[in-house]
């Protein structure tokens, strides 16, 4: 509960450190310096929105992980990664998905959250 009031007062100034950060994107060791504000895009091709291909709960990880109820995973396309191995190249390098608000985005957490997730896990 304490940790939650912190989090809670420190909310703005890490928004604004995290759009700042976005203004001249340095969210990664690519650094492409883009504008991802303005949706401009480097090497992850990912711009002022997520990118959601799918999510639902997921059962294909550890058993201390899923649980009765299954892991909360959200699929976000454009890994800046770009393994050659890649087992989800059409998300993570075709873009496969659809873009989503911060509030959509939400939403779908707490979706998650309300059919029994045990946790919210992000591929
Ligand atoms: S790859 Fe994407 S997240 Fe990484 S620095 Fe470039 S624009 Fe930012």
């Amino acid at each position: 509960m304490k940790q939650d009031k912190k989090f809670l007062k420190e909310l703005p100034e890490r928004l604004e450190m995290a759009l700042e950060i976005l203004s001249n994107c340095e969210l990664c060791p690519r650094k492409c310096h883009v504008n991802r504000l303005k949706s401009d895009k480097g090497f992850c091709k990912t711009g002022r929105n997520a990118v959601v291909s799918s999510y639902g709960p997921h059962f294909g990880e550890e058993k201390v992980l899923v649980g009765r109820f299954g892991s909360g995973t959200i699929f976000f396309t454009h890994c800046n990664m770009a393994c050659v191995f890649c087992q989800n190249y059409d998300i993570s390098q075709l873009g496969k998905g659809n873009e989503v608000s911060a509030q959509e985005l939400a939403d779908i957490m707490l979706e998650l959250q309300g059919t029994g997730c045990h946790n919210i896990k992000i591929l």
